[in-house]
């Protein structure tokens, strides 16, 4: 299926792996930057839960449809990558409890298999929930490695012959007339400037889309919209743990490994490079996630940090209104300027999808025929990107 066309993708998160996985399985030949290490950005940072779509199930049925049926594709594609836990969504208040009938309606509304669990199950299934939880419904959310898993989207695409290389970053896109011909690079190995020419170049920038979009004289209205994650030293929860209500600050608890992650809140950021760590944040962590799982509040913190997600929206909308969906421009259509796409929104768990639809795009606009092979296509061990 080999073809002469050149495709450039700008970004080594989660969505630039799938791409670049993606589009060498339609026969492209890729080269991808990465202005830093391999999932630098915001995938390697994120709480490593695998959605079942839940959480938008309610107010964002767009994305939750796209959660689940991710869910259930990367489980099949990247086996032994996920810990299959699943989530429980914990009622403690009444008004929780009142929410209930609303999410189990908007799961079934998005094919998300949800069942209610009384509350002696409930303490059964997690003994250190609060004490006062009334009841919880359970989804198949699950633990996810949030580096490993765009690793392995990396290896499988380096082994079919993608040139993936990070510490490049690109300080100007080339541009003759109307057309993006290329980029600009520095490399921060040895701090030399070359030039890339390519048939497309792909924005998978994230949260810094905005700044590419820039630098190529087109438009792309992505917000920066970070969150603090807490992780506390000892697991004290065995399954993903959410808040039943409307998504929230600090509703969210992951179990990883020996840690329990806690998370998050959301605010506008003007710069993904300078998004900071607010202090009151992560006591908002510790006060929040100690509603759902009291002992929480006295666990020695490990680390917390903050990162920024790539929301599409206008600066006047509330971030938590926001939809979590995704979207591949073509800047043709928007900018009158050819040679250049944007992907971006979305989460890491619909990273393939979103390559998908970028992929989808590159052959129409390419005049290629080469349907998607991800679905199906198991992917390498992480480990095999170093082989
Ligand atoms: C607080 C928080 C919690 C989250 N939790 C979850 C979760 O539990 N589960 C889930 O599924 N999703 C979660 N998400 C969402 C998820 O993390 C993101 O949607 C996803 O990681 C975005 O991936 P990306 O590849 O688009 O962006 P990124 O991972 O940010 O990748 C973009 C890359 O572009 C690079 N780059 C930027 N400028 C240049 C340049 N000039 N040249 C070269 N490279 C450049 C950056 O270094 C970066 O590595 C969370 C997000 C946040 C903020």
């Amino acid at each position: 299926m080999a073809t002469t066309y050149h495709v450039l993708v700008i970004g080594g998160g989660a969505t630039g792996a799938a791409l670049a996985h993606d589009l060498t399985l339609r026969g492209m030949k890729v080269t991808l930057v990465e202005r830093g290490e391999l999932t630098s950005g915001t995938s390697g940072r994120h709480h490593g839960l695998l959605h079942s779509g839940g959480r938008y199930a309610v107010n964002d049925k767009e994305s939750a449809v796209e959660c689940i049926e991710e869910n259930q594709i990367l489980r099949r594609i990247a086996p032994g990558s996920f810990e299959e836990n699943d989530g429980l969504f914990v009622a403690i208040s009444d008004e929780d409890v009142a929410y209930k009938d609303k999410f189990l309606a908007g799961c079934e509304e998005c094919g998300i298999p949800a069942h209610e669990v009384g509350r002696q199950e409930v303490l059964k299934l997690e003994p250190n929930l609060n004490p006062k939880v009334q009841l919880a419904v359970r989804v198949p959310d699950a633990t996810m490695d949030c580096w490993r898993v765009p690793m392995r989207f990396f290896a499988t695409a380096k082994r079919n012959g993608a040139d993936i290389r990070p510490y490049s970053e690109v300080i100007d896109i080339l541009r003759q007339g109307d057309t993006v011909t290329g980029v600009r690079v520095r490399s921060h190995v040895d701090g030399k400037e070359y030039d890339i020419h390519a048939d497309l170049v792909i924005n998978a920038t994230g949260a810094w889309g905005g700044k590419l979009s820039d630098m190529a004289g087109v438009s792309v209205s992505v917000r920066p919209t970070p969150g603090v994650m807490v992780a506390v030293r000892g697991r004290w929860c065995h399954m993903v743990v959410n808040r039943l209500n409307k998504p929230s600050d600090g509703d969210i608890i992951v179990p990883q490994r020996a840690l329990s992650v806690i998370g998050t809140t959301s605010w506008h950021a003007e710069d993904p490079d300078r998004l900071g760590l607010p202090e009151d944040h992560i006591q908002k962590m510790y006060d929040k996630g100690a509603e759902l799982i009291p002992a929480v509040k006295n666990a020695p913190m490990r680390a917390a940090w903050s990162a920024a997600r790539p929301l599409l929206a206008s600066k006047e909308a509330d971030e938590r209104d926001i939809s979590r969906t995704f979207k591949a421009i073509d800047h043709r259509d928007r900018d009158g300027v050819e040679g250049i796409l944007t992907i971006t929104g979305g989460k890491g768990t619909t990273m393939r999808a979103m390559a998908e639809l970028t992929s989808d795009l590159v052959v129409r606009k390419l005049g290629v025929e080469a349907p998607c092979r991800t679905r199906e296509t198991v992917l390498l061990p992480y480990w095999a990107y170093y082989d």
